[in-house]
């Protein structure tokens, strides 16, 4: 830095300095950008060198930058338990500090140079880096730590991770959704450990479980491929889904390929980039165990056969139509009322509808003309498409 660069600015820091005391941070942050410099703190104390002048008490800060090391040691705290290579620091300063700092700016007409907040932050970021040996990431950081200047406390929460898998449901009275926390309805708080459940007596239950166990997530929001009713079982490979998690304490771990969690089997358990956007169409193997009002004829169970590579109409509530398409079928005559029919077909045909004929054709009751209800029905194969 050449000499004539500096004397405007020792010439503006005189009378600056006659009127507010700054500390070296504050003092180097008004000119650094303006000079090109990096370091607001050397900058600082190379202009008072030059004033002569001495730092009691700044005005701005309060010489909050003396105080770092005991928020670098909170922030080492609550970072301790967290899997991270890259950081994002975040401050909430008292408004006053803002106030003063915008203040003295405008009375200096000082435009273009970083705030207090900034500078804070910036600091932070840098001995926090210097002591963890992680790295600062302003865009995708794996860690924001938060310092509350004003409580004088510190926060830590990670990005949330994303897994898929699959689920082998081999025994029925089981729901595939839990039920949430009572005290919070699932938004999370001290009852439920911000779990936002209490139990885990169900598919997404048994499998948050093993997620919260295994990833210290605190919770976790899944993404299922299609549904099932409490009474189905899941065979086969299972059914896909995707998992959200969040605030996680690991983010590498090792999964094994086949995961026994209390009543169901997680398969294929991995660590995904993301979960795909949008409806995600797949491909089912039921079979549904229908009761009919009359005896069956076999002659009417076999106009079932028009089902083979046939598509059904969907009409909802709302008036939307849509279309799904049934790969085959087979049935198996089980009584005088009853018979189990295996399918193959689209994701997402309602299917107790598609037995008693509620707004889908064509349907099971129609087609056999006897009235029918589905009494259980099991996936042996879900796969997306
Ligand atoms: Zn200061
Ligand atoms: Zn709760």
């Amino acid at each position: 830095m050449t000499r004539d660069k500096l004397a405007p600015v020792v010439i503006l820091s005189k009378k600056i300095l006659s009127e507010y005391d700054l500390c070296d941070h504050c003092l180097g942050r008004l000119f650094a950008k303006k000079l090109g410099l990096a370091s607001n703190k050397l900058l600082g104390k190379k202009i008072r060198k030059k004033t002569k002048s001495k730092n009691k008490k700044c005005y701005v800060c309060k010489n909050v930058f003396d105080t770092l090391h005991f928020y670098l040691e909170k922030m080492r705290e609550v970072s301790s338990i967290y899997d991270f290579r890259t950081f994002l620091v975040g401050a909430k300063l008292k408004p006053s500090f803002l106030d003063r700092d915008d203040h003295l700016r405008s009375q200096f007409k000082l435009r273009g140079i970083d705030g207090i907040k900034t500078s804070i932050t910036r600091e932070l970021a840098k001995q926090f880096s210097r002591k963890t040996k992680r790295n600062h990431n302003m865009s995708d950081p794996d860690l924001t730590v938060t310092v509350d200047f004003k409580t004088e406390s510190c926060e830590a929460h990670s990005k949330s991770l994303y897994v898929s898998g699959r689920y082998v449901k081999p025994v029925r009275d089981i729901p595939q959704k839990q039920k949430p926390c009572q005290n919070c309805l699932g938004k999370g708080c001290v009852t439920c450990q911000k779990h936002g459940m209490t139990e885990f007596d169900s598919v997404e239950g048994m499998i948050c479980k093993y997620l919260f166990d295994k990833f210290g997530a605190i919770q976790a929001k899944i993404t299922w491929i299609g549904g099932e009713d409490t009474t189905s079982v899941v065979l086969g490979n299972g059914r896909p889904f995707f998992a959200k998690l969040l605030n996680p304490k690991k983010r590498k771990t090792k999964i094994p390929d086949k995961i026994q969690s209390d009543k169901i089997t997680i398969l294929g358990l991995k660590q995904i980039p993301k979960i795909p956007q949008g409806p995600i169409p797949f491909v089912s193997k039921v079979r549904l165990y229908i009761i009919t009002e009359n005896p069956i004829i076999s002659e009417s169970l076999a106009k079932l056969d028009d089902l083979n590579n046939n598509a059904v109409a969907i009409y909802e509530k709302s008036g939307k139509r849509s279309e799904k398409k049934i790969y085959s079928i087979k049935y198996d005559v089980e009584s005088q009322n009853s018979f189990c029919l295996s399918m193959k077909l689209d994701g997402g045909v309602p299917l107790k509808h598609f037995v008693t004929g509620d707004d889908i054709f064509p349907n099971v009751s129609d087609l056999i003309s006897n009235k029918s209800n589905l009494e259980r029905f099991d996936f042996d194969e879900v796969n997306i498409r």
